[in-house]
């Protein structure tokens, strides 16, 4: 088959588009003929190489996959072949404690396709049985494959760990990003009040179409000031984060007294301060958030079919295009994902 590899870590030119064996499935697993794979910033940490990760090379990258069956394992019952299929990224070993309680993004054996196990950047690609979505048949295959890792990770941050209330303040940071433009959504489905940054005037007006009540460039303002502007001084309930050292402070400082921060990622770095003395006085709470559940994203896909909460599509590629389209969302100038189709 064809496929995007990787032999070593480094900048987009590594990633090669090249013959790669076709996959082999397991009794439990399936595999599916890949027609669209959408990137994520996770694929460009897997192929820049994290530190004291030691990700198996080649690598075929791509955790976002959407496409059809066309074989099944002995054991598997719940699919079948030729049928059309969104792929939940995260593989867990489904036999823990964490994963028998539904919180399998605890699992210490989890991983994402594309990022410990090979990934959907491919013709083909293999994955667990549990793995399969139902098809939201509203959706073409580039936005079908646009809503699982960054509707899931937006959900677990503001649902699973914020327990975001109607009414809440909420600061959703990067509104171009894939996650930003799920938090947005996600956030006024439950009835919260938005407030959003971006760079440009025009990702603030798309921000604004996706719902978002207030908007602040954070290049030509000031974002705590901002806030606490629109807020009458008081803060914000919620302020989801996932962009690091660069909006850390405003972070802390745009948080009403009770709010909670939580963060799935550090785009811009991971060095972070807090006074603790503000923390306790203001009884803030700091909250971690890595991925999501399988239950979180049959929930959301439950939505994405309802039309309820829509895939933000930027820009596709072909799959030969890897490396360009892996530039291209370095370059931070989208709005919504950047999908590669098979
Ligand atoms: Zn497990």
């Amino acid at each position: 088959m064809k496929a995007i590899v990787f032999r070593q870590h480094g900048a987009p030119d590594v990633l090669e588009y090249t013959d790669a064996p076709d996959p082999t499935i397991r009794p439990n697993e399936v595999l599916v003929r890949v027609r669209a794979c959408s990137l994520n910033h996770l694929d460009l940490w897997v192929r820049q190489g994290l530190p004291n990760v030691p990700i198996p090379l080649p690598r075929i990258p791509g955790s976002d996959v959407s496409g059809e069956i066309t074989q099944i394992g002995a054991e598997v019952t719940t699919v079948r072949v030729g049928q059309k299929v969104v792929l939940i990224p995260g593989v867990t070993c489904g036999k823990c404690a964490a994963c028998l309680s539904g919180q399998d993004n605890r699992c210490r054996q989890f991983t994402n396709l594309g990022y410990m196990i090979d990934g959907g950047c491919a013709e083909f690609v293999r994955a667990p049985e549990v793995n399969c979505l139902p098809y939201p048949e509203n959706l073409s295959f580039e936005e079908a494959a646009s809503i699982p890792l960054v509707f899931q990770t937006a959900w677990h941050m503001l649902v699973g760990r914020a327990e975001l209330q109607p009414g809440d303040d909420v600061l959703i940071l990067g509104a171009g990003s894939g996650v930003g433009s799920a938090a947005i959504q996600i956030a006024k489905f439950f009835g919260a009040r938005v407030i959003t940054t971006a760079g440009t005037g025009q990702k603030l007006q798309k921000a604004k179409e996706l719902g978002a009540d207030h908007l602040i460039n954070h290049k030509t303002q000031k974002i705590r000031e901002e806030v606490r502007r629109i807020t009458n001084k008081r803060g914000v309930d919620v302020v989801f984060e996932h962009v690091g050292t660069a909006t850390w402070e405003d972070s802390l400082a745009s948080l009403a007294a009770g709010g909670r921060l939580i963060t799935c990622g550090a785009t811009t770095g991971y060095d972070a301060k807090i006074d603790l003395r503000f923390l306790f006085s203001r009884q803030l709470s700091l909250l971690g958030s890595y991925m999501g559940t399988k239950s979180e994203l049959h929930t959301v896909m439950k939505l994405v079919a309802l039309g309820r909460l829509k895939p933000v599509v930027d820009r596709v590629f072909p799959l030969a295009e890897a490396a360009a389209a892996h530039t291209y969302l370095e370059s931070s100038s989208q709005f919504g994902k950047v999908v590669l189709m098979v």
